[in-house]
């Protein structure tokens, strides 16, 4: 699962979609290319939902001033909610200004830290017994937690990354307003 940002007025055109029969080997670069450039072109940009959470997180909190609360809370869906141009305008100032001073990696330091504080979670599999379970049913240890009765906590799951910011920075600046889908 993933959210699929799509620029409502973008200032540049498309790059051009990878040639379908090119050798199969150069095709993985290709779109990986053809993904950045529909970023930075503010045609498009897609995150997993890992990556979208903590981003959108962070955008929110920088920019408190013009997202509201309705706009965090549906950006977190796939209903194409829209953020208009202006708004993009000034999101893309404010990522720009923490990108040039370090408040990116500044936060990026203590995003990491407070995840890597996160506790274990109790197994969802053997609910903490550490004994066989769905799977494993009948045996000594459950597979999920090889007996611990212990698993790493779910926030682990979501990275926050200075590059994905930089890309997110670009496709805001140049995407004229933006709907989440
Ligand atoms: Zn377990």
């Amino acid at each position: 699962m993933g959210m699929d940002v799509y620029g409502l007025n973008p200032t540049t055109e498309a790059p051009p979609r990878p040639d379908e029969n090119m050798p199969e080997e150069w095709r993985e670069k290709a779109w990986e290319d053809y993904f950045d450039g529909q970023a930075l072109s503010g045609q498009y940009f897609r995150n997993n939902v890992w990556y979208w959470r903590p981003l959108w997180d962070y955008v929110y909190e920088l920019c408190s001033e013009v997202i509201s609360e309705e706009d965090y809370d549906l950006g977190q869906e796939n209903s194409g909610h829209e953020i208009d141009a202006e708004t993009c305008k000034y999101i893309a100032n404010a990522l720009k200004i923490e990108l040039d001073n370090g408040g990116v990696e500044s936060y990026k330091i203590l995003y990491d830290r407070s995840i890597e504080a996160l506790p274990k979670q109790v197994c969802h599999c053997c609910k903490g017994d550490g004994k066989g379970a769905h799977y494993s049913e009948g045996k000594d240890t459950c597979h999920v937690c090889k007996g611990s009765g212990e698993v790493e906590n779910y926030g682990k799951h979501y990275p926050f990354e200075v590059d994905n910011v930089k890309e997110f920075q670009h496709f805001v600046e140049n995407c004229g307003g933006f709907s989440i889908c």
